[in-house]
């Protein structure tokens, strides 16, 4: 695109934070900007769940609860608004009653948002979304690396015959040839499981793990090593189900499992992944009605926020 000065969030100064425009962190609408390097959008789906409903009220719970998100961000010297344009993409119109529809409706509109080379943010919504979204990924970039960010695998063959639930987007990814699995990892695996098979059958795949027990012992450093290291200099795409932080930090989630990540952590390990050729990335699975005080609405706009901060800034010419 053509080297004119980003639009950035509305000006504080002149509207406070809590009036004003609902999209998120304030930034200006798709439609407002000449151009975007980043699309920042919601798929608003959560038929793929199994068990806590609610995630189709994610994207616009994320949106109200990053409005005190501010220009500059310290850990990183960097201002994730103004290194590119940053637009709301709204939201995707997806079918709340079939599943294969919506994940067609989702593919295609990631197509049309992502143009020839801006690069999506995508607010789930449920897990489910991230097959499409990497179907997407797959047109541009060859088998992408995955650094996914979760409590749970998602490498799951079926749920009740179901082919395509939010247990399963990896195991189909892996399937459909979407994934460059010698450069993919899970991070923040934990919980009870159905039995030792599961982790085998991921590992089987090719994934690599970082257990959320890993974090106990390891410093945060050689972890981010790890992961930089299986990375490599992939196309990578990034997929954080937000239950991958402990329920105490993200509460408001579908499937919540005990002993997770703080957001401290996480935050960290995204900064970690500064000078990475990061594609694409998703934040799934907030699911409101289970949030208190915003907890988890902010740690997800947080996430999103220090994504935009590690995200290359112009789009990919
Ligand atoms: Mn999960
Ligand atoms: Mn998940």
């Amino acid at each position: 695109m053509e080297d004119h000065e980003p639009v950035g969030p509305v000006d504080a100064s002149r509207i406070p934070r809590y009036a004003g425009e609902n999209t998120f962190a304030r930034l200006p609408r798709l439609a407002d900007v000449r151009e975007a390097d980043t699309v920042l959008w919601g798929v608003p789906f959560d038929t793929g769940v199994s068990y806590r409903p609610g995630a189709r009220f994610g994207p616009a719970h994320v949106r109200a609860s990053s409005k005190l998100l501010r220009p500059y961000n310290p850990a990183l010297d960097t201002e994730p608004f103004a290194r590119g344009q940053v637009a709301d993409g709204g939201d995707a119109g997806v079918n709340p009653f079939d599943i294969r529809d919506a994940i067609g409706t989702i593919e295609r509109c990631a197509r049309e948002l992502s143009g020839t080379n801006r690069r999506l943010l995508s607010i789930g919504g449920d897990h489910t979304i991230a097959l499409p979204l990497l179907r997407v990924q797959r047109e541009r970039h060859g088998p992408v690396a995955v650094l996914h960010f979760d409590a749970h695998l998602d490498t799951w063959d079926t749920y009740f015959g179901a082919p395509y639930t939010h247990g399963t987007p990896f195991r189909r990814a892996a399937q459909e040839g979407l994934i460059d699995l010698a450069h993919s990892m899970h991070v923040g695996i934990r919980g009870p499981l159905y039995s030792g098979l599961d982790l085998e059958e991921s590992e089987r795949l090719g994934f690599a793990a970082v257990h959320a027990r890993d974090f106990l012992r390891s410093p945060i450093d050689e972890l981010i090593g790890r992961v930089r290291e299986r990375i490599g200099n992939r196309a990578l795409y990034v997929s954080v189900d937000i239950d991958v932080l402990d329920p105490g930090f993200a509460p408001g989630t579908g499937t919540p499992e005990a002993g997770g990540l703080s957001s401290r952590e996480l935050l960290e390990i995204l900064r970690g992944l500064r000078g990475l050729d990061i594609v694409g990335a998703d934040v799934v699975e907030v699911s409101p009605a289970y949030d208190h005080a915003e907890i988890t609405g902010i740690a997800a706009a947080h996430v999103l926020y220090e994504l935009l901060s590690v995200l290359p800034g112009r789009a990919r010419s």
